[in-house]
């Protein structure tokens, strides 16, 4: 008998007894931790409207570009959201996603938050990006989330997932701080590597300034 088969004896030997630290899944299942960041879930006021308003603030902070979303305007007729807009298509390429939960920290009214789930396997990659119909909140059904936005205490302006009166993103102080935009610098236009039209922008700028644009 090699010396490596007595080795690997004594670790069989050693662990002989003790609790496994597997899981027979799918039959059993580990518990998720508290902070656990699954599949997401678009969701619904009580009054079944939409929470939602197509800001694409969400699409605007993922860092993997996972979320595709066109807008619609709300009518009186056809009102989804309580906002002017509401999405029409909302998509997550959950090939792509990192589950990092930025879009959840983005949204301005709570619609859009991480859930518990993590059965995502298909044979298909486009049967991974998710669609609005398997996203949304069935109607009836209104939840805000049981995922943690906010790790530490909140301002208080940003202290409930929706944080504005009439659950709009209205572009005030408060709205701005509860989604996370409180304080960024006005990012300055990047120039051109090329030389020549980095000298046309500058021009170009010069005459808007002068008004003559
Ligand atoms: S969890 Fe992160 S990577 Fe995934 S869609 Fe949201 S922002 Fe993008
Ligand atoms: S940030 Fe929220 S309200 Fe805005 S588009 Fe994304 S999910 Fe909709």
């Amino acid at each position: 008998m090699s010396f490596d088969i007595i080795k690997g004896m004594r670790t069989t030997l050693k662990n002989i007894g003790k609790k496994p630290t597997t899981v027979s899944y799918p039959e059993e299942e580990r518990a998720l931790p508290a902070r656990f960041r699954g599949r997401h879930v678009l969701h619904r006021y009580e009054n079944e409207l939409e929470r939602c308003v197509g800001c694409y603030l969400c699409a605007g902070a993922c860092p993997a570009d996972a979320i595709y979303i066109e807008a619609e305007e709300n009518t009186e007729e056809n009102r989804v959201s309580p906002g002017e807009r509401y999405a029409k298509v909302f998509d997550v390429n959950l090939l792509r996603c990192i589950f990092c939960g930025y879009c959840e920290a983005a949204c301005p009214t709570g619609a859009i938050t991480l859930e518990r789930q993590y059965k995502l396997a298909s044979f298909y990659p486009e049967d991974m990006v998710y669609h609005k119909e398997q996203l949304l909140e069935p109607k009836g059904e209104a939840t805000i989330g049981s995922s943690a936005v906010w790790f530490d205490p909140p301002p208080p302006e940003a202290a409930q997932p929706v944080p504005q009166e009439n659950h709009l993103f209205d572009g005030s102080e408060a709205s701005a701080a509860a989604v996370g935009l409180g304080n960024i610098p006005r990012q300055e236009p990047v120039l051109l590597v090329d030389e020549e039209q980095d000298e046309d922008r500058r021009k170009l700028g010069q005459k808007k300034e002068e008004g003559k644009a």
